[in-house]
């Protein structure tokens, strides 16, 4: 890096790039921004070559942006030398060229890097200002006083709150349609030959084959490949993306929300968790123009509450729970699960076609819908006994849109049931019906989802009883698992005796 004078430093992370973030409004105007790609960030998991390539274009895009609107920027690659291991790395070298006695820098969205900044007072031998993301809708600390007292912290009812504060789908004191929630009304499989709008996609510019050839250079053995690259990596190309959503598939949003189509991975979901998360897409703005397309009759209400609630409803709850519940909470293990995350994870070959097509998908696209986390991978892995750690570093690793505070209480908490029933009322497991409902992946599988024991039977419909027998003290006075653990008094034993012999067949095979 050059010697440059600059008095006062803004730190700009990779998931910051908003111009209006919080301590680029409390900086003096003519502060200078540091934004630094840090080897660290790329490795401490090994995230998805996609995911690194999208948010070093996002960078290097958003310093073109400010230096364009006339701010001073210090731009650091990843192999500008001498190479600048962590983020502590980074900010000292920058410190040093450029004789800064002040650094502003808005607090991070990871304990990992929240707890590195903290020291940055005592080391960095220069006044910090360190400030809170107030991108977000619910503050850590008023996320803590609602949960506070609080015997239970369904999501629901933090969601009405939401409501409410914004005023969003809101007519006076009560919800539009005098109902909260028109989830009911949602959940359709989708049939295959459904008009689907394709994704937004976007040519690569120069910058982003620049950044192609380092990832490709740097990070060969990160899962997923670094071809076809298609994401928007500027505000405008993201608000695009938005705009074609709005126009080609939030109609269909709600009704089409949990399908899943072997040749249709995006249906008709917004695909802007990649923006949103690292600052492109402003979330308020964005249910502000969903309301509107209710409003003014291009969407029905059923598809814009539904979108509504997973931003201002769910995106804000887990981020609540994330920092509630700790650093430790990626750690939590409650249902004791030990198995290793199976090898197939990072390849995609596997005879279920189900887990087959969620996992190619994701390691071509670092995309899958919330269903495909959820309902395939997320099921399997809770059913087959899986560590919730190996799972939680491969959500985090492998798509686009991951950053600790979102992805870790989706995994641990709604997924893997590790956090006892903190975020979830009771573990999302189900048997292969679900996905043969809401999906065609069974009719191109090799097993039978009809069939219930034996070699070619699925192994969901196996696993699912064995799973609730082997958890039967932690999860049979469960009221919402009244009904499986009724029917499971009543099995004979020959029949326990074939899910234990086919779990154990099959799962011994796994590893
Ligand atoms: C095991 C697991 C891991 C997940 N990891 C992540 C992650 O790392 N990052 C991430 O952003 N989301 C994560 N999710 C939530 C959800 O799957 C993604 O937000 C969604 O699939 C992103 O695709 P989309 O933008 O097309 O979403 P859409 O279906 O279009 O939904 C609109 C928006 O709602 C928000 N949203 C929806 N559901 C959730 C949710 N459960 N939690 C938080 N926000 C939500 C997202 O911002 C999303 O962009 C995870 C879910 C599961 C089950
Ligand atoms: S039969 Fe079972 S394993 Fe095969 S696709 Fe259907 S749910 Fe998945």
């Amino acid at each position: 890096m050059a010697k440059v004078k600059a008095d006062t430093l803004v730190l700009i992370l990779g998931d910051q790039l908003t111009p209006e973030i919080a301590a680029c409004r409390a900086a003096p105007t003519d502060a200078t921004l540091l934004i630094c790609e840090v080897a660290s960030e790329t490795t401490y998991v090994r995230h998805h070559k996609k995911k690194i390539a999208f948010l070093f274009s996002a960078m290097r895009h958003f310093a073109e942006e400010m230096r364009t609107s006339g701010k001073k920027v210090i731009y650091r690659k990843l192999d500008d030398a001498p190479a600048a291991t962590t983020m502590t790395d980074a900010v000292s070298h920058a410190i040093r060229k450029t004789g800064a006695t002040a650094l502003y820098a808005t607090r991070a969205g990871e304990w990992r890097l929240v707890h590195e900044m903290e020291e940055w007072p005592k080391k960095l031998g220069i006044d910090v200002h360190l400030h809170d993301d107030d991108r977000f809708l619910c503050p850590r600390e008023e996320f803590e006083r609602w949960a506070e007292d609080r015997k239970s912290l369904r999501m629901e009812y933090f969601y009405r709150d939401m409501r409410r504060r914004t005023g969003l789908l809101m007519d006076g004191d009560h919800p539009v349609g005098g109902r909260w929630n028109f989830d009911a009304e949602n959940r359709k499989p989708a049939e295959a030959d459904l008009l689907m709008p394709d994704v937004a996609r976007f040519e690569p510019d120069a910058i982003t084959r620049d950044v192609l050839d380092l990832v490709r250079e740097n990070f060969a053995d990160h899962i997923g490949s670094s071809d076809n690259f298609w994401f928007a990596v500027t505000r405008a190309d993201a608000q695009k993306a938005f705009q074609h959503f709005l126009r080609e598939a939030l109609p269909w949003f709600g009704d089409f929300q949990d399908a899943m189509l072997r040749e249709k991975r995006f249906l008709y979901h917004s695909v802007c968790s990649i923006y949103m998360n690292c600052g492109l897409l402003d979330p308020l703005a964005m249910c502000r123009a969903a309301e509107t397309e209710y409003r003014e009759g291009r969407a029905p209400l059923n598809a814009v509450e539904g979108f509504i609630r997973q931003i201002i409803g769910w995106r804000e709850y887990v981020r609540g729970i994330y920092f509630l519940r700790g650093p430790d909470y990626t750690r939590e293990n409650r249902l004791q699960a030990m198995r290793p995350l199976p090898s197939f994870y990072w390849t995609g070959e596997t005879e279920m076609e189900c887990l087959r097509c969620a996992i190619t998908q994701t390691i071509e696209e670092a995309y899958a819908h919330h269903i495909q986390r959820l309902m395939v991978t997320g099921l399997f892995a809770l059913l087959a006994g899986v560590d919730p750690h190996e799972t939680h570093v491969w959500y985090l690793e492998v798509y686009a849109d991951a950053y600790e505070w979102v992805e870790a209480p989706n995994t641990i908490g709604m997924s893997q049931f590790a956090d006892g029933g903190y975020l979830a009322s009771k573990p999302y497991a189900a048997s292969g019906a679900y996905i043969d409902r809401m999906s065609d992946y069974c009719g191109a599988c090799v097993y039978r989802v009809k069939h219930k024991a034996g070699l070619r039977a699925c192994p969901f419909n196996y696993l699912y009883w064995d799973f609730l027998i082997r958890n039967g003290e932690r999860l049979s006075r469960n009221p919402r698992l009244a009904q499986p653990y009724r029917l499971i008094t009543k099995m004979s034993d020959a029949r326990r005796r074939e899910i234990a012999e086919d779990s154990a067949r099959f799962l011994s095979a796994l590893s």
